[in-house]
């Protein structure tokens, strides 16, 4: 009989050709327990998923009670399942004004599908418009707006008629037109390497859209639920996208994923054909009760001012000639080195020493730190000299 570790070599696709492969025992709190009996302090939170941390007890307690009553019953959108539209109406309670009627989907990558197609559906055009460095998923539609060509290259060819203009660049809006459906976007790009954008860009691709008729959506499957420091990141922007896209911490650990609208875009999807978007487990009762539970533990424990005081506490203390800049907001950091070469020897010493750190997907001198919005400023401290002693014995 194989041990987990060949089954995982012999039998689990693998994304990489050196995945980390540790074997997880348990993972609580800030903390992940290894099968080799070694605690590591998870500084990337399963990339930007566990903002609770690990197995929160009000999550735990709301996943019994509903597996307790049902788990699937029928495709999304015809029963009415309590867990679903409780967390619904205080996911629409949530989200700012206009934003209140919500597609339930699994992951991020089909909301930003469900998205895309609502906005041809809504607009009935057909162009569709996106930035350079953004990452938007894997799926055919995401992967057509995502701005990076090495990940689009080999599955060419994608959806037709997408432009992707420099991200951060007021005069390039210029570009956008009435013959665009809509603009996607991450309000901070997380993958292409944590590049917050200004205030007046976000306002600007605002006013643009508005002007041309296109429908703005934000990807907030990143950025939202609290990680930058407001429960949406669009908040801090000052401005209201037509359609948010939503996922990674919104189901507490459980997949789930969302797009949300106003009620009159999102009724564009009901008719011509009918069930013209369907879905058989968007909204897994499972998935809402814990999404639930982790929207009431993000409010009532203020957990989106905590991840403010994560972003200074990791900018406090960790200055290091190495370490060029420190991007990001609230508890989306990346921290970006003078010398690539570093960042491996870098997250591996932490590994060894009992840190968990991550990488974005394009780029190499990143090392990016997510951690739970509610991490013990003690334990993130831990964490933080071995970052620190990382760099010292390697720069
Ligand atoms: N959009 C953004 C901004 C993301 O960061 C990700 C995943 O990292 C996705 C979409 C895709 O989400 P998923 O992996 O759940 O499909």
């Amino acid at each position: 009989m194989q041990n987990p570790k060949q089954q995982f070599t012999e039998h689990l696709a693998w994304t990489s050709d050196n995945p980390i492969g540790l074997e997880v025992d348990q993972a609580v709190g800030s903390y992940i327990y290894l099968k080799d009996g070694r605690r590591i302090i998870d500084l990337i939170s399963g990339i930007a998923v566990s903002s609770l941390g690990h197995r929160h007890p009000r999550v735990i307690e709301a996943i019994k009670r509903q597996v307790d009553k049902h788990l699937h019953v029928m495709v999304y959108g015809e029963f009415v399942q309590g867990s679903q539209a409780r967390y619904a109406a205080a996911l629409a309670k949530a989200l700012p004004d206009g934003l209140d009627s919500v597609y339930f989907t699994m992951t991020g990558t089909e909301a930003n599908e469900g998205a895309l197609k609502l906005a041809k559906k809504a607009t009935g055009r057909t162009r569709m418009m996106s930035f350079e460095n953004s990452y938007h998923g894997d799926s055919h539609g995401s992967l057509s707006v995502t701005g990076r060509q090495v990940y689009r290259e080999p599955f060419l060819p994608l959806l037709p008629d997408v432009g992707f203009l420099p991200f951060n660049d007021i005069e390039a809006l210029a570009a956008i037109d009435e013959s665009v459906a809509c603009v996607i976007t991450e309000p901070i790009q997380g993958e292409g390497g944590i590049i917050v954008p200004s205030v007046a860009w976000h306002q600007a691709l605002r006013k643009r859209c508005s002007e041309v008729g296109a429908l703005l959506i934000y990807d907030e499957i990143q950025t939202g639920f609290g990680r930058t420091g407001s429960m949406f990141a669009c908040e801090q922007f000052g401005v209201v996208p037509d359609i948010i896209t939503l996922a990674k911490a919104m189901g507490g650990g459980m997949p789930l994923g969302a797009f949300v609208s106003s009620h009159a875009i999102m009724a564009t999807l009901r008719d011509n054909p009918p069930l013209s978007h369907v879905t058989t487990f968007g909204g897994h009762p499972v998935s809402c009760a814990a999404a639930l539970a982790t929207l009431e533990v993000l409010t009532n424990e203020q957990l989106p001012a905590r991840a403010l005081q994560i972003e200074a506490q990791i900018r406090e203390t960790l200055v290091h000639p190495s370490i060029r800049e420190i991007r990001g907001r609230g508890a989306m950091l990346g921290l970006d080195l003078r010398d690539a070469n570093l960042t491996e020897k870098v997250t591996k010493f932490c590994l060894e020493n009992g840190v968990l750190l991550g990488w974005t997907l394009h780029s190499n001198s990143l090392i990016r730190v997510a951690p739970p919005l509610n991490i013990e400023e003690d334990v993130l401290n831990m964490a933080l000299r071995v970052i620190l002693m990382a760099l010292k014995q390697h720069a």
